[in-house]
Order: C-alpha cells, then structure tokens, then sequence
C-alpha cells in the first residue's frame, strides 16, 4: 500500500513537472482541492471531451447536446432536492482537527477485509500454482470466511445506517470498528453532522434587493429545465438524449486527493428520457455502452468494476459506479442512475408548467422517466494519467517514465526534431510540420541531444518521435520512433500523416463501440 501511495505521489508531482495540472494560485500557496490544467494537461482533457461528446452526440441519432448556464434560478435546487438534500456526513477528529466524511471511512474499512480476502487468496495461489482453485479456496478457508462474514456485517450495518440516515449509527460503527484518524492516530471522534454541498452567492445588487443563488452542484438539471425546449425545438421522439459538458461545484468535506475530489470541477454528464416502466432496461443498456466506451481506450478491462450503489440517492431507482484501478484502489469514475421521472415531475410541481411528452405510438401523454450517465472530466483525466503512468528499465543502469497515454488522448501526437541545428536540417524539420500541423498536434524540439527529447516526449505520452537527419535532404525519409516500443524505422516524409492517423485516429475508436 506503500508503495501505491509512492506511487501516487510521483503521479501528483509528473502533472506538475510536466504541465498537466498545477495547484490553482498557487503563488498565493494554492486554493483547497482546486487546480488549473497547464498546456499538456488541457490538450488531453480536451481530447477526453471531444471522446465522450463524439461518442454520445456524433454516434447516436437521438441524442444532442446543450450548454446551459451555472447559475440558475434558485428554486430549482429547491426542486430538485439539493437545498434539503445534497449533504456529506462529517465526522472530526478531536486530536488532529481533521474532518472526514463519515461514510467513507467506514467504506475504506469495508475496503481493508476485502484486500485481506484479497492476500489471502494471492498467498495460496503463489503456494498451490497451476493446481489453484479460487472458489474452493474461497469456500474452504476459515480466515476467508471469518473475514467475508465481518466483512458482510459492517456492510449490512453500514447500508442500513445510511439508508436510514441515522448519523449516531454512523458515529457508532466507526467507534466499534475502532477506525483511527490516519493523521493522530487516535479514536477520539465528534459526533456526525450533515453538511450541505452547495456553493451559494448573491445575484443582484442588495440595494434593489438580491437574491441568494447557488453554483450548480450537477450539470443535470440544466438538462432537465431545458427538456421541453430541446424536445419541441428538436422534434425530438422519445427515447432520446441530452448530453452536457460543464463546470459543477462541491463545498467537498475532505480536499485530499489531488483532483479526485475537487471544489470546482466538469462533468460529462447525459440524460436519457425513456418510456415509464422501460427505465430498467435503458439503464442496463447504458451500464453496458459505457463500460465498453472506457475500456475501447485498451487501458487494461481488468482495471474496470461495475459498483452498485448501497444508498441510493433520493431520485433513484437504480445506480451504479464504473470504477477504475487508482494506486488508492478501485475508484468511482462515472455513475450511471435510474433517476425515474423525479427531477421532471418536481420541476413540474415547483415550476407550475406541464412537462411532458406525447407519444404517438401510445397515444398518451406522460412525465418521461430518465437513465443519466455522469462522469466526471477531472476523474476520468486521472484514471488515464495513473492507468498510463510507467516507469522502465531501458537497458543497463538506464530508466524511463513513460506516459503509455491511448495515443488518440495524446496532448501531442509527433515530435519533429532535427538531428542537428545547422545544414537546413532545422528548415526541413518545419516543412514537414507544415505538412502535418494541420492535422495534429505536433512540437518543434532541436534542444539537447536526441536521447533526452525522446525522454522528454515519453514523459508527456507522444506516440511518435520524428528525425530529420542529412539523409533526409537527399531522399526525403526519416526516422520514426514509436514510444511504446521505442523500434524505429525509416520511412519516407510523405508517409508520416497517414502513420501518424492510423494511430491517433479518433475514427477508429469510434467503429470499436459500434
Ligand atoms: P463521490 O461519492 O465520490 O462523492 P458522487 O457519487 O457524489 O461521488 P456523482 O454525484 O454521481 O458523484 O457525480 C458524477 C461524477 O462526477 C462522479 O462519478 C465523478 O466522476 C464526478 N465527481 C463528483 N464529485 C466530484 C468532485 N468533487 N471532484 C471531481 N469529480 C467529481
């Protein structure tokens, strides 16, 4: 777990180094859990947009995209149940005067029996080898068990407790499972308190009276109070969808880790209007669709787990997370919720509009029921960044980090260096960006020695190095090294653009999900 942790920590500070994320002001010694993306950390996160907007609004027929404001009129937070509802149990430790929340103590505790059963299974397997059972294991060990039936306990208990809302239990479980604090060490605990998650200003001057406003907590409800626009104006024939890109804001309890959890963040976030009495079926497709289009990014399948929810929120039917292997273990990178017809009947009730839909095939009118995925801009960057993260050993004594970046998602695709800075070997290197530019994203480098711009290429994740050499002004070819593999080839100039689209292509990650 150590080691994970180390891990991590070269993670957080490769994104600083090499421009992917900084603390945000962080002259004025940074601002808690926010961060500014530096000129390699927007070129991937873009490139992660324009994946997900593509893949929803290019792809599917029946589903568009808006872009809808953050501030909205106050009583749709009221509506959609975000004023009594949105809130975090906190808990503080006394010694150390840190705050946490109260659930995810008590689930990283559930976490540490499952990676006991875990190790359990891995020490015999290394013991048994070929000969290896996994059930039978499983089924037959005492400590497996004894750890399974606790295991099964503290969940029962602890889905209860939430389900109920009852904090006193909250506060009650992490005393009997004798939870420390990780900074004091110690039990000393306060009680449990709700905390509400919303970011309110004023709008308005106060002289003619202001109102109080909150900063959208979801990009969801924009898509909601637009449904009737974005149906009429769209003629739009249910199901359908309506995708959104934008910024949401957390007052988050903890501000630990890095932009896992932020205060100000984006959110790809899709509504699906279907039938009533249909949703289940959607949400089962849309579980499946959105798990393939994470793992089309050939990052591993193994690093991928379908969580279902223990709570579920006050809207939902169903849901669950798609997460992702972090170095801090297997983490929540997108949900996907049966949201039923919740937030469209409550806009209804508050707004006093009739929001419906006529269906012509039924012939009735109704309030349409809706399946969301939401994933989060910021979580999906650092799942890339911590699944591509790789140090190697390249020959003797030699190591590499090597960003094993899916080469579409690449912040640059080509590097193109001249071998030396004379003999018009630099002006050949520009003609050939010329060439290229127009199509990629590609870097000029002529600094240092070839070895050290490869390296510095492979620590931002670019697939391709590119060497015009003296050779080149006489047949045209260069070298070409791939990043992965480091092999190099000589090719001609005039080949590098449909080598470099072959496999940075956004069209064939696209024909993968189809
Ligand atoms: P968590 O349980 O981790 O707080 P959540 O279940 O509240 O997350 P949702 O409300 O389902 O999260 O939000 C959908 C997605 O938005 C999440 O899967 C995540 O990718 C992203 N997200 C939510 N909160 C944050 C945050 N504070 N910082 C970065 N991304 C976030």
């Amino acid at each position: 777990m150590a080691q994970q942790e180390d891990v991590f920590k070269k993670i957080v500070a490769h994104c600083k180094e090499y421009g992917f994320v900084f603390p945000s002001s962080e002259i004025y010694d940074g601002l808690g859990a926010v961060y500014d993306y530096g000129q390699n950390g927007i070129e991937l996160k873009n490139n992660i947009k324009r994946y997900w907007w593509d893949a929803m609004v290019k792809l599917n027929e029946n589903i568009v995209g808006i872009d809808s404001s953050i501030f909205m009129h106050p009583t749709i937070w009221k509506a959609s149940g975000h004023v009594d509802a949105f809130n975090d149990p906190l808990i503080d430790n006394k010694d150390s005067k840190k705050r946490y929340r109260a659930d995810v103590l008590i689930e990283e505790q559930i976490a540490k029996y499952d990676e006991k059963i875990e190790k359990e299974v891995a020490k015999a397997a290394k013991k048994f080898g070929d000969a290896f059972d996994k059930e039978k294991f499983l089924a037959t060990s005492v400590h497996c068990q004894e750890h399974q039936a606790k295991r099964d306990a503290l969940h029962a208990r602890y889905a209860k407790a939430m389900n109920d809302n009852n904090l006193e239990e909250l506060r009650q479980i992490i005393i009997d499972e004798e939870i420390a604090c990780p900074i004091s060490g110690t039990k000393n605990w306060t009680d449990v308190r709700q905390f509400n998650l919303m970011f309110s200003t004023e709008m308005g001057s106060t002289a003619d009276g202001s109102m109080k406003i909150f900063l959208r907590p979801e990009t969801a409800q924009g898509i909601f109070v637009n449904f009737l626009n974005v149906q009429k104006t769209g003629r739009m024939k249910i199901p359908f969808g309506i995708a959104q890109i934008g910024k949401a804001f957390r007052n988050e309890i903890v501000a630990r880790q890095f932009i896992f959890r932020m205060r100000e963040f984006e959110q790809m976030e899709m509504q699906f209007f279907v039938r009533p009495g249909e949703e289940l079926k959607w949400f089962e497709h849309w579980k499946k669709v959105r798990l393939n289009w994470h793992k089309a990014l050939g990052m591993g399948d193994e690093n991928y787990r379908y969580h279902d929810h223990d709570k579920l929120a006050h809207y939902a039917n169903a849901a669950t997370d798609i997460e992702f292997r972090m170095p801090f273990g297997f983490k929540e990178v997108e949900g996907i919720h049966s949201r039923t017809n919740f937030d469209l009947s409550q806009h209804q009730k508050y707004s006093g509009k009739k929001i419906q839909y006529f269906d012509p095939e039924l012939n009735e009118n109704y309030v349409p029921y809706v399946i969301e995925t939401s994933i989060g801009v910021d979580r999906m960057f650092l799942s890339i960044m911590c699944g591509a993260y790789t140090e190697e050993v390249v020959g003797e004594n030699d190591t590499r980090v090597v960003l094993k970046l899916p080469a579409v998602l690449a912040p640059v695709k080509a590097a193109i260096m001249p071998l030396v800075k004379k003999d018009g070997l630099p002006e050949k290197a520009r003609e050939i960006i010329n060439t290229l530019k127009y199509d990629f994203n590609v870097q000029y480098d002529e600094k240092d020695s070839i070895g050290k711009r490869y390296r510095r290429q492979d620590a931002i994740g670019t697939p391709f190095c590119i060497t015009v050499d003296h050779q080149t002004l006489e047949d045209g070819t260069v070298t070409i090294r791939e990043r992965d593999t480091m092999e190099q080839e000589r090719v001609p100039a005039s080949e590098l653009r449909n080598i470099i689209g072959a496999k940075t292509s956004f069209t064939e990650l696209f024909k993968k999900l189809s």
